[in-house]
């Protein structure tokens, strides 16, 4: 784990769309980064970009789990091999469309006198 989002996040929506990897997503309460896909952007960017992005500035490295660009470029390198055995769902999935249901607003015929 490179990368750890504090419980300083404001659940902006920022980060989540603008990682590389999809190793952000929501968690019971903010958001987190998965360690096993955060490469900390190396292969896409020169700076991480949910620290760019960040506007409360929640994204630290952490200091137990410091990797070197060797290991974040291997990282890299799996998930590359993963997306090309295993596409992605995402942009495949259907909308699904619910119907209304039946009009159930039949009123009752006034009575003849
Ligand atoms: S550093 Fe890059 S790869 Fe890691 S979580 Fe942030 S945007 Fe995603
Ligand atoms: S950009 Fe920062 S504040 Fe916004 S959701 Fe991501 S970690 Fe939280």
């Amino acid at each position: 784990m490179a990368l750890w989002i504090t419980d300083e996040c404001i659940n902006c929506d920022v980060c989540e769309p603008e990682c590389p990897n999809q190793a952000i997503s929501m968690g019971p309460e903010i958001y987190r980064i998965d360690p096993d896909r955060c490469t900390e952007c190396v292969g896409h960017f020169d700076q991480p970009q949910c620290v760019q992005l960040c506007p409360v500035d929640c994204i630290p490295v952490h200091p137990q789990h410091v990797e070197g660009r060797e290991q974040l470029w291997e990282r890299y390198l799996r998930l590359q091999r993963e997306a090309q055995d295993k596409p992605r769902a995402d942009e495949a999935k259907g909308e699904a469309q619910v119907d209304a249901g039946p009009d159930v607003t039949a009123e009752p015929k006034a009575a003849a006198a």
